[in-house]
Protein backbone atom coordinates (compact mmCIF):
# COMPACT_ATOMS: atom_id res chain seq x y z
CA UNK A 1 0.00 0.00 0.00
CA UNK A 2 1.49 3.46 -0.92
CA UNK A 3 2.27 5.80 2.13
CA UNK A 4 0.93 9.56 1.74
CA UNK A 5 4.71 10.38 1.01
CA UNK A 6 5.18 7.87 -1.55
CA UNK A 7 1.76 9.27 -3.32
CA UNK A 8 3.49 12.85 -3.40
CA UNK A 9 6.18 11.48 -4.98
CA UNK A 10 4.24 10.20 -7.85
CA UNK A 11 4.70 13.28 -10.66
CA UNK A 12 1.11 12.08 -12.13
CA UNK A 13 -0.30 12.97 -8.30
CA UNK A 14 1.72 15.62 -7.63
CA UNK A 15 0.08 17.26 -10.87
CA UNK A 16 -3.04 16.39 -9.94
CA UNK A 17 -3.00 17.77 -6.64
CA UNK A 18 -1.74 21.10 -7.58
CA UNK A 19 -4.08 21.54 -10.53
CA UNK A 20 -6.83 20.66 -7.60
CA UNK A 21 -5.27 23.54 -5.67
CA UNK A 22 -5.29 25.82 -8.60
CA UNK A 23 -8.55 25.42 -9.61
CA UNK A 24 -9.62 25.89 -6.14
CA UNK A 25 -7.70 29.16 -5.81
CA UNK A 26 -9.08 30.32 -9.25
CA UNK A 27 -13.01 29.31 -7.84
CA UNK A 28 -12.12 31.66 -5.08
CA UNK A 29 -11.29 34.59 -6.95
CA UNK A 30 -13.63 33.91 -9.49
CA UNK A 31 -16.53 34.29 -6.26
CA UNK A 32 -14.56 37.69 -5.25
CA UNK A 33 -15.19 39.02 -8.48
CA UNK A 34 -19.03 37.85 -8.71
CA UNK A 35 -19.17 40.11 -5.61
CA UNK A 36 -21.79 43.07 -7.18
CA UNK A 37 -21.11 44.85 -3.84
CA UNK A 38 -17.22 45.41 -4.81
CA UNK A 39 -18.55 47.00 -8.02
CA UNK A 40 -21.68 48.37 -7.07
CA UNK A 41 -21.77 52.52 -6.31
CA UNK A 42 -22.65 53.79 -2.88
CA UNK A 43 -25.78 55.88 -4.99
CA UNK A 44 -27.23 52.10 -5.56
CA UNK A 45 -27.88 51.69 -1.56
CA UNK A 46 -31.08 52.14 -1.13
CA UNK A 47 -31.54 55.46 1.60
CA UNK A 48 -28.32 56.46 1.31
CA UNK A 49 -28.82 60.61 0.83
CA UNK A 50 -25.86 62.45 -1.06
CA UNK A 51 -24.54 64.06 1.87
CA UNK A 52 -23.66 60.70 3.53
CA UNK A 53 -22.27 59.57 0.37
CA UNK A 54 -20.27 62.78 0.42
CA UNK A 55 -19.11 61.58 3.78
CA UNK A 56 -18.55 58.07 3.22
CA UNK A 57 -16.74 58.70 0.70
CA UNK A 58 -14.59 61.49 2.40
CA UNK A 59 -13.46 58.54 4.59
CA UNK A 60 -12.61 56.31 2.26
CA UNK A 61 -15.52 54.14 1.54
CA UNK A 62 -16.86 53.76 -1.81
CA UNK A 63 -18.46 51.07 -2.17
CA UNK A 64 -21.44 48.68 -0.26
CA UNK A 65 -18.45 46.50 0.16
CA UNK A 66 -16.42 48.79 1.59
CA UNK A 67 -18.95 49.87 3.94
CA UNK A 68 -19.61 46.38 5.39
CA UNK A 69 -16.07 46.51 6.02
CA UNK A 70 -16.01 49.35 7.95
CA UNK A 71 -16.64 49.61 11.59
CA UNK A 72 -19.17 51.52 13.16
CA UNK A 73 -16.85 53.87 15.20
CA UNK A 74 -15.47 54.71 11.78
CA UNK A 75 -18.37 55.36 10.26
CA UNK A 76 -18.95 57.59 13.48
CA UNK A 77 -15.71 59.44 12.65
CA UNK A 78 -16.94 60.13 8.99
CA UNK A 79 -19.84 62.16 10.61
CA UNK A 80 -23.24 59.60 10.04
CA UNK A 81 -24.43 58.19 13.24
CA UNK A 82 -24.36 54.74 14.02
CA UNK A 83 -28.35 54.16 13.71
CA UNK A 84 -27.87 55.68 9.91
CA UNK A 85 -24.53 53.52 9.49
CA UNK A 86 -26.74 50.25 10.78
CA UNK A 87 -29.70 51.32 8.66
CA UNK A 88 -27.21 51.89 5.29
CA UNK A 89 -25.81 48.16 6.42
CA UNK A 90 -28.91 46.43 6.44
CA UNK A 91 -30.14 47.65 3.10
CA UNK A 92 -26.84 46.58 1.81
CA UNK A 93 -27.89 43.47 3.04
CA UNK A 94 -31.50 43.49 1.65
CA UNK A 95 -29.50 44.53 -1.66
CA UNK A 96 -26.88 41.67 -1.81
CA UNK A 97 -28.49 39.25 0.97
CA UNK A 98 -25.84 35.81 -1.73
CA UNK A 99 -22.77 38.09 -0.17
CA UNK A 100 -24.28 39.19 2.70
CA UNK A 101 -26.62 36.99 4.30
CA UNK A 102 -24.52 35.91 7.12
CA UNK A 103 -23.62 39.27 8.22
CA UNK A 104 -24.00 39.85 12.13
CA UNK A 105 -23.68 43.32 12.92
CA UNK A 106 -21.77 44.87 16.21
CA UNK A 107 -24.17 45.21 19.03
CA UNK A 108 -23.79 48.99 20.35
CA UNK A 109 -25.70 51.16 23.12
CA UNK A 110 -28.27 52.37 20.38
CA UNK A 111 -29.78 48.91 20.41
CA UNK A 112 -31.48 48.78 23.69
CA UNK A 113 -34.38 49.57 23.90
CA UNK A 114 -35.02 53.17 25.49
CA UNK A 115 -31.76 54.26 24.20
CA UNK A 116 -31.48 57.02 21.01
CA UNK A 117 -28.56 58.33 19.06
CA UNK A 118 -28.36 61.47 21.58
CA UNK A 119 -27.91 59.41 24.68
CA UNK A 120 -25.78 56.82 23.17
CA UNK A 121 -23.43 59.50 21.71
CA UNK A 122 -23.34 61.24 25.50
CA UNK A 123 -22.79 57.79 27.23
CA UNK A 124 -19.95 56.52 25.00
CA UNK A 125 -18.12 59.74 25.34
CA UNK A 126 -17.89 58.73 28.85
CA UNK A 127 -16.40 56.07 27.90
CA UNK A 128 -19.28 53.57 28.32
CA UNK A 129 -20.21 50.50 26.13
CA UNK A 130 -22.64 48.07 26.19
CA UNK A 131 -20.93 45.45 28.41
CA UNK A 132 -20.03 47.68 30.67
CA UNK A 133 -23.37 49.13 30.95
CA UNK A 134 -24.36 45.80 32.06
CA UNK A 135 -22.27 45.58 34.63
CA UNK A 136 -22.12 49.13 36.19
CA UNK A 137 -24.45 49.65 39.44
CA UNK A 138 -27.12 51.90 38.95
CA UNK A 139 -26.26 53.91 41.74
CA UNK A 140 -22.49 54.49 39.64
CA UNK A 141 -24.74 55.37 36.08
CA UNK A 142 -27.09 57.59 38.24
CA UNK A 143 -24.22 59.84 39.69
CA UNK A 144 -21.20 59.46 37.15
CA UNK A 145 -23.28 59.23 33.75
CA UNK A 146 -26.52 61.39 34.28
CA UNK A 147 -28.97 58.25 34.02
CA UNK A 148 -32.29 58.44 36.25
CA UNK A 149 -32.30 54.72 38.26
CA UNK A 150 -35.58 53.79 36.48
CA UNK A 151 -33.86 53.96 32.91
CA UNK A 152 -30.71 52.53 33.96
CA UNK A 153 -32.29 49.58 35.27
CA UNK A 154 -34.62 49.07 32.67
CA UNK A 155 -31.44 49.38 29.77
CA UNK A 156 -30.11 46.48 32.23
CA UNK A 157 -32.78 44.59 31.80
CA UNK A 158 -32.77 45.09 28.16
CA UNK A 159 -29.28 43.73 27.95
CA UNK A 160 -29.69 40.67 29.84
CA UNK A 161 -33.11 40.32 28.09
CA UNK A 162 -31.13 40.23 24.92
CA UNK A 163 -28.64 37.52 25.85
CA UNK A 164 -31.76 35.43 26.66
CA UNK A 165 -32.21 36.46 30.37
CA UNK A 166 -29.97 36.24 33.71
CA UNK A 167 -29.73 32.10 33.52
CA UNK A 168 -28.08 29.43 31.70
CA UNK A 169 -27.82 26.05 31.95
CA UNK A 170 -24.31 24.80 33.91
CA UNK A 171 -23.26 22.77 30.49
CA UNK A 172 -23.37 25.93 28.63
CA UNK A 173 -21.53 27.93 31.63
CA UNK A 174 -18.98 25.42 31.41
CA UNK A 175 -18.57 25.57 27.75
CA UNK A 176 -18.41 29.73 28.42
CA UNK A 177 -15.23 29.03 30.84
CA UNK A 178 -13.42 26.69 28.61
CA UNK A 179 -13.77 29.43 25.74
CA UNK A 180 -11.93 31.51 27.73
CA UNK A 181 -8.13 31.13 27.32
CA UNK A 182 -5.50 30.91 29.49
CA UNK A 183 -1.86 31.98 29.24
CA UNK A 184 1.45 30.31 30.83
CA UNK A 185 3.80 31.66 33.81
CA UNK A 186 6.61 30.91 32.52
CA UNK A 187 7.23 28.41 34.86
CA UNK A 188 6.38 24.81 34.76
CA UNK A 189 5.88 24.78 38.35
CA UNK A 190 3.59 27.44 38.66
CA UNK A 191 1.74 26.37 35.34
CA UNK A 192 1.04 22.83 37.12
CA UNK A 193 -0.67 24.01 39.80
CA UNK A 194 -3.05 26.17 37.51
CA UNK A 195 -3.80 23.39 35.27
CA UNK A 196 -7.36 22.61 35.11
CA UNK A 197 -8.03 20.30 32.74
CA UNK A 198 -11.64 20.26 32.53
CA UNK A 199 -11.92 23.70 32.01
CA UNK A 200 -9.18 23.75 29.59
CA UNK A 201 -6.90 25.94 31.99
CA UNK A 202 -3.04 26.12 32.13
CA UNK A 203 -2.08 29.05 34.08
CA UNK A 204 -3.61 32.52 34.36
CA UNK A 205 -7.14 32.32 33.56
CA UNK A 206 -9.16 35.20 31.34
CA UNK A 207 -11.60 36.90 33.08
CA UNK A 208 -10.45 35.94 36.58
CA UNK A 209 -8.87 37.73 39.38
CA UNK A 210 -5.78 36.58 41.54
CA UNK A 211 -3.95 38.00 44.45
CA UNK A 212 -0.32 37.59 45.20
CA UNK A 213 0.48 38.56 48.68
CA UNK A 214 3.11 37.95 51.03
CA UNK A 215 6.00 39.68 52.94
CA UNK A 216 8.49 41.83 50.96
CA UNK A 217 10.76 40.04 48.39
CA UNK A 218 8.66 37.00 48.22
CA UNK A 219 8.50 38.02 44.61
CA UNK A 220 4.99 39.52 43.44
CA UNK A 221 6.33 41.94 41.83
CA UNK A 222 8.49 39.34 39.99
CA UNK A 223 5.88 37.34 38.99
CA UNK A 224 4.09 40.36 37.42
CA UNK A 225 7.20 41.16 35.54
CA UNK A 226 7.26 38.33 33.89
CA UNK A 227 3.12 38.01 33.63
CA UNK A 228 3.20 40.90 31.44
CA UNK A 229 5.61 39.05 29.01
CA UNK A 230 4.10 35.81 28.79
CA UNK A 231 0.84 37.15 28.23
CA UNK A 232 2.05 38.50 24.82
CA UNK A 233 3.51 35.31 23.97
CA UNK A 234 1.24 34.28 20.64
CA UNK A 235 -1.20 30.93 21.63
CA UNK A 236 -0.15 28.43 20.19
CA UNK A 237 2.94 28.91 22.06
CA UNK A 238 1.31 29.22 25.44
CA UNK A 239 0.11 32.69 25.50
CA UNK A 240 -2.58 35.01 24.79
CA UNK A 241 -0.67 37.20 22.13
CA UNK A 242 -2.24 39.96 23.98
CA UNK A 243 -1.10 43.45 25.68
CA UNK A 244 -0.57 44.02 29.50
CA UNK A 245 -1.38 46.76 31.62
CA UNK A 246 0.65 47.74 34.84
CA UNK A 247 -0.31 50.09 37.73
CA UNK A 248 2.42 50.33 39.90
CA UNK A 249 2.18 51.97 43.23
CA UNK A 250 5.68 51.18 45.01
CA UNK A 251 7.47 52.49 42.28
CA UNK A 252 9.51 49.00 41.37
CA UNK A 253 8.54 48.49 37.81
CA UNK A 254 11.57 47.70 36.02
CA UNK A 255 11.80 47.47 32.01
CA UNK A 256 15.01 46.17 31.91
CA UNK A 257 13.82 43.08 34.00
CA UNK A 258 11.00 42.86 31.24
CA UNK A 259 13.61 42.49 29.04
CA UNK A 260 15.82 39.97 30.75
CA UNK A 261 12.80 37.95 31.36
CA UNK A 262 11.69 38.52 27.34
CA UNK A 263 14.99 37.04 26.27
CA UNK A 264 14.85 34.24 28.07
CA UNK A 265 11.30 33.36 27.25
CA UNK A 266 12.12 34.27 23.53
CA UNK A 267 15.15 31.79 23.16
CA UNK A 268 13.57 29.11 25.19
CA UNK A 269 10.24 29.47 23.22
CA UNK A 270 12.24 30.23 19.89
CA UNK A 271 9.28 33.46 20.01
CA UNK A 272 10.96 36.09 17.88
CA UNK A 273 9.12 39.01 19.12
CA UNK A 274 11.79 42.24 19.40
CA UNK A 275 12.34 43.44 23.22
CA UNK A 276 11.48 46.68 21.98
CA UNK A 277 7.85 45.40 20.76
CA UNK A 278 7.19 43.89 24.12
CA UNK A 279 8.09 46.78 25.81
CA UNK A 280 5.86 49.10 23.88
CA UNK A 281 3.01 46.61 25.05
CA UNK A 282 2.95 47.02 28.05
CA UNK A 283 1.14 49.85 28.97
CA UNK A 284 2.56 51.53 32.72
CA UNK A 285 1.02 53.67 35.12
CA UNK A 286 2.80 54.93 38.72
CA UNK A 287 0.39 55.70 41.52
CA UNK A 288 1.40 58.11 43.75
CA UNK A 289 -0.93 57.74 46.14
CA UNK A 290 -4.34 56.11 46.45
CA UNK A 291 -6.40 58.69 45.26
CA UNK A 292 -4.19 58.85 41.50
CA UNK A 293 -4.21 55.10 41.92
CA UNK A 294 -8.38 55.33 42.01
CA UNK A 295 -8.06 57.43 39.61
CA UNK A 296 -5.91 55.72 37.16
CA UNK A 297 -8.72 52.78 37.54
CA UNK A 298 -11.40 55.07 36.48
CA UNK A 299 -9.31 56.17 33.00
CA UNK A 300 -8.87 51.71 32.46
CA UNK A 301 -11.84 52.11 30.46
CA UNK A 302 -10.39 54.75 28.04
CA UNK A 303 -7.60 52.54 27.62
CA UNK A 304 -9.36 49.57 26.90
CA UNK A 305 -11.31 51.08 23.97
CA UNK A 306 -15.02 49.55 23.93
CA UNK A 307 -14.07 45.78 23.60
CA UNK A 308 -10.62 46.10 25.27
CA UNK A 309 -9.71 43.15 22.59
CA UNK A 310 -6.33 44.06 22.64
CA UNK A 311 -5.57 43.52 26.40
CA UNK A 312 -4.98 40.05 28.02
CA UNK A 313 -3.64 41.46 31.72
CA UNK A 314 -4.15 43.99 34.13
CA UNK A 315 -2.20 44.18 36.92
CA UNK A 316 -1.88 46.51 40.24
CA UNK A 317 1.24 46.21 42.14
CA UNK A 318 0.55 46.94 45.24
CA UNK A 319 -3.00 47.62 45.30
CA UNK A 320 -3.21 47.84 49.48
CA UNK A 321 0.14 49.84 50.22
CA UNK A 322 -1.08 53.43 50.05
CA UNK A 323 -3.88 52.60 51.21
CA UNK A 324 -2.49 51.29 54.56
CA UNK A 325 -0.21 53.59 54.48
CA UNK A 326 -2.62 56.72 54.16
CA UNK A 327 -5.65 55.40 56.73
CA UNK A 328 -3.41 54.58 59.68
CA UNK A 329 -5.04 54.30 62.61
CA UNK A 330 -8.13 52.23 63.72
CA UNK A 331 -9.66 55.77 63.37
CA UNK A 332 -10.03 55.65 59.68
CA UNK A 333 -10.07 51.58 59.11
CA UNK A 334 -13.61 51.74 57.82
CA UNK A 335 -13.29 54.63 55.84
CA UNK A 336 -10.34 52.99 54.27
CA UNK A 337 -11.97 49.41 53.74
CA UNK A 338 -15.16 51.64 52.01
CA UNK A 339 -12.40 53.44 49.57
CA UNK A 340 -10.56 49.86 49.07
CA UNK A 341 -13.85 47.93 48.22
CA UNK A 342 -15.03 50.52 45.34
CA UNK A 343 -11.48 49.70 43.88
CA UNK A 344 -10.99 46.84 43.98
CA UNK A 345 -14.92 46.59 43.04
CA UNK A 346 -13.90 48.53 39.28
CA UNK A 347 -11.24 46.08 38.99
CA UNK A 348 -13.30 43.21 39.58
CA UNK A 349 -15.24 44.44 37.02
CA UNK A 350 -12.78 45.49 34.57
CA UNK A 351 -11.88 41.40 34.74
CA UNK A 352 -15.22 40.65 34.26
CA UNK A 353 -16.21 42.97 31.13
CA UNK A 354 -13.40 43.04 28.51
CA UNK A 355 -12.56 39.50 29.73
CA UNK A 356 -8.63 40.63 31.38
CA UNK A 357 -6.72 38.47 33.78
CA UNK A 358 -6.27 40.80 37.10
CA UNK A 359 -3.51 40.29 39.16
CA UNK A 360 -2.98 42.55 42.47
CA UNK A 361 -0.34 42.05 44.48
CA UNK A 362 -0.75 42.69 48.80
CA UNK A 363 1.72 42.89 51.55
CA UNK A 364 1.51 41.33 54.96
CA UNK A 365 1.62 42.11 58.68
CA UNK A 366 2.23 40.74 61.50
CA UNK A 367 -1.29 38.86 63.22
CA UNK A 368 -0.64 39.24 66.50
CA UNK A 369 -2.86 37.38 67.75
CA UNK A 370 -1.10 34.45 65.92
CA UNK A 371 1.38 32.53 67.98
CA UNK A 372 2.10 28.94 66.03
CA UNK A 373 2.98 29.04 62.65
CA UNK A 374 3.84 31.95 59.95
CA UNK A 375 2.45 34.94 61.91
CA UNK A 376 2.04 37.20 58.82
CA UNK A 377 -1.89 37.88 57.56
CA UNK A 378 -2.93 39.95 54.50
CA UNK A 379 -3.38 42.72 54.74
CA UNK A 380 -7.41 44.41 53.77
CA UNK A 381 -9.06 42.57 56.15
CA UNK A 382 -12.37 40.51 54.95
CA UNK A 383 -12.68 43.28 52.17
CA UNK A 384 -9.16 42.27 50.13
CA UNK A 385 -10.10 38.24 51.44
CA UNK A 386 -13.17 37.98 49.64
CA UNK A 387 -12.12 39.62 45.94
CA UNK A 388 -9.76 37.30 43.88
CA UNK A 389 -10.80 34.26 42.59
CA UNK A 390 -7.59 33.05 43.24
CA UNK A 391 -5.52 33.65 46.59
CA UNK A 392 -1.71 32.93 46.75
CA UNK A 393 0.54 33.26 49.47
CA UNK A 394 3.84 33.60 48.28
CA UNK A 395 7.15 33.18 50.96
CA UNK A 396 10.89 33.16 50.56
CA UNK A 397 12.49 29.35 51.11
CA UNK A 398 16.05 28.37 51.00
CA UNK A 399 18.55 30.13 48.62
CA UNK A 400 16.31 31.48 45.45
CA UNK A 401 13.64 29.68 46.20
CA UNK A 402 9.92 30.60 46.89
CA UNK A 403 6.75 28.60 47.79
CA UNK A 404 3.63 29.74 46.04
CA UNK A 405 0.95 28.28 47.79
CA UNK A 406 -3.00 28.50 46.24
CA UNK A 407 -4.56 29.47 49.88
CA UNK A 408 -8.62 30.09 48.66
CA UNK A 409 -9.21 28.87 45.00
CA UNK A 410 -12.93 27.85 43.80
CA UNK A 411 -11.07 25.49 41.92
CA UNK A 412 -7.74 24.32 43.50
CA UNK A 413 -7.18 22.72 46.78
CA UNK A 414 -4.38 24.09 49.00
CA UNK A 415 -0.91 22.80 47.08
CA UNK A 416 1.84 24.18 46.85
CA UNK A 417 4.37 25.21 44.02
CA UNK A 418 7.91 26.00 44.11
CA UNK A 419 10.10 28.33 42.05
CA UNK A 420 13.30 30.46 41.44
CA UNK A 421 14.14 33.99 40.62
CA UNK A 422 17.33 34.22 38.57
CA UNK A 423 18.61 36.53 36.74
CA UNK A 424 16.63 35.04 33.80
CA UNK A 425 13.13 35.36 35.59
CA UNK A 426 11.05 33.29 37.43
CA UNK A 427 11.99 30.04 36.38
CA UNK A 428 10.49 26.36 37.82
CA UNK A 429 12.19 24.46 40.82
CA UNK A 430 11.48 21.44 42.93
P1 LIG B 1 8.19 41.62 46.37
O1 LIG B 1 7.49 40.39 46.80
O2 LIG B 1 8.58 42.47 47.52
O3 LIG B 1 7.49 42.33 45.27
P2 LIG B 1 10.11 40.99 44.34
O4 LIG B 1 9.16 40.27 43.48
O5 LIG B 1 10.56 42.32 43.87
O6 LIG B 1 9.59 41.08 45.82
O7 LIG B 1 11.38 40.06 44.51
C1 LIG B 1 12.61 40.60 44.82
C2 LIG B 1 13.64 39.49 44.77
O8 LIG B 1 13.77 39.04 43.42
C3 LIG B 1 15.00 39.97 45.14
O9 LIG B 1 15.18 39.86 46.52
C4 LIG B 1 15.90 39.01 44.39
O10 LIG B 1 16.06 37.86 45.15
C5 LIG B 1 15.11 38.64 43.18
N1 LIG B 1 15.58 39.36 41.97
C6 LIG B 1 15.15 40.51 41.48
N2 LIG B 1 15.84 40.86 40.37
C7 LIG B 1 16.73 39.89 40.17
C8 LIG B 1 17.76 39.64 39.21
N3 LIG B 1 17.97 40.50 38.20
N4 LIG B 1 18.47 38.52 39.32
C9 LIG B 1 18.26 37.66 40.31
N5 LIG B 1 17.32 37.82 41.25
C10 LIG B 1 16.56 38.92 41.19
MG1 LIG C 1 7.04 44.31 45.02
Amino acid sequence: MATEMEELENPEEENKASKEIDEELESEEAMADENPATEAKLQDIPGLGPKSAEQLKGGGVETPAQLMEASLADIEEMGLSRSMAKRLRESVVNEFPDQYSDFVEEKTLEDIDGIGPTTAKALREKGMNIRLLETTPVKELEESYGLTANSAMKYQTAISDAQGGYFIDALTFRNKQRDSPSFTFGAESLDSIFTIEEMGTKGVKAGETYEFFGSFRSGKSQICHQLCVTVQIPPELGGLGKKAIYIDTEGTFSPSRISQMANRLKAELGWDKPVEDILQNIMYARAKNSDMQIGIAHKLKELLGEDGEEYGLLIVDSVSAHFRAEYAGRGSLAERQQTLNNHLSILGRIADTYGLAVVVTNQVQANPAQFFGDPTQAVGGNIMGHWATHRCYLRKSKGEKRVLKVYDSPVIGEVEAVFEITEEGVLTSD
